[in-house]
């Protein structure tokens, strides 16, 4: 059953993938990490394939990694947007001005995902597309923040921001094209430490919008992050029919016999 598509114009997806993946400690870039016997890059390309709103897809790769560029030249699909890798840098914000170049001049919308948010579903893509669409210059996903949240200084909690105000942010983030090029063209502070791209827009006088997130759409970061994402993949797919390959995934047996690695 094909699924509705929003109306929205074509976009080309930044997927940065260039991390270390020192958190999760498996001592390989965490973008080949297996996950339910796939890697978590391949997961998150399925997950923008299946969007169905991109004409152009860039893949920001570590320096020299064959599997991972292989994962990238079997990621195109008859009709489906044209995927290449380029190489990228040593902060996030670096390899995400990587991906940017590599784009065609011609991309109007930008959606900039992380590679580590491998089970983000298809419909986050469209919302966040479908904003930019209608007229924002930048828009993140979000969720209402559930842990209380205190700001300290050394072992001192020096204030406690109402939670209702707060939100974790997540990708992919959309964005006016020529806008987040210059937010990105622009030097200062905000460009070195930036740990998102709706950073540099704020940074760069931008409103920033929000739309809905989703719980999927967490990033894998620790080991713990892997148990919950392959207790996800295990679960039957008529409970989380959003899955990308939701159908053709392995059976949770399969899966025991393929563990994460
Ligand atoms: O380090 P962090 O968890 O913020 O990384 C988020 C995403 O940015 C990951 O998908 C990671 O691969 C990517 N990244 C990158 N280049 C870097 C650092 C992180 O592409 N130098």
């Amino acid at each position: 059953m094909s699924e509705k598509k929003h109306a929205v114009p074509a976009v080309g997806v930044v997927v940065v993938a260039a991390g270390s993946g020192q958190r999760l400690g498996r001592g390989i870039p965490k973008a080949r990490v297996l996950c339910g016997g796939r890697t978590l890059l391949e997961r998150s390309l399925d997950a923008v394939v299946a969007a169905g709103i991109a004409t152009s897809v860039v893949v920001v790769l570590p320096q020299d990694d064959a599997v991972l560029s292989d994962v990238v030249d079997a990621a195109g699909r008859p009709g489906g947007p044209a995927v290449t890798a380029v190489t990228g840098g040593a902060t996030r914000t670096a390899s995400v001005r990587a991906g940017l170049d590599a784009l065609p001049a011609s991309i109007a919308v930008v959606l900039v995902h992380d590679a580590a948010r491998a089970l983000t579903p298809p419909d986050v893509f469209r919302r966040v597309a479908a904003a930019v669409a209608a007229g924002a210059s930048a828009v993140i996903p979000v969720l209402p923040v559930v842990d209380t949240v205190k700001v300290v200084d050394g072992d001192t909690v020096t204030a406690t921001p109402d939670r209702g105000t707060l939100r974790a942010v997540q990708t992919p983030q959309g964005f006016d094209a020529a806008a987040l090029r210059a937010a990105h063209a622009a030097t200062g502070p905000a460009a070195r430490t930036a740990t998102d791209d709706a950073m540099l827009m704020e940074a760069h006088g931008a409103t920033v919008r929000v739309v809905d997130g989703d719980a999927l759409a967490f990033k894998v970061t620790t080991p713990l992050d892997l148990v919950i994402a392959e207790a996800v993949l295990a679960r039957e797919p008529a409970d989380v029919p959003y899955l990308p390959h939701a159908a053709g995934r392995p059976t949770l047996d399969e899966q025991q016999e393929q563990p994460c690695t």
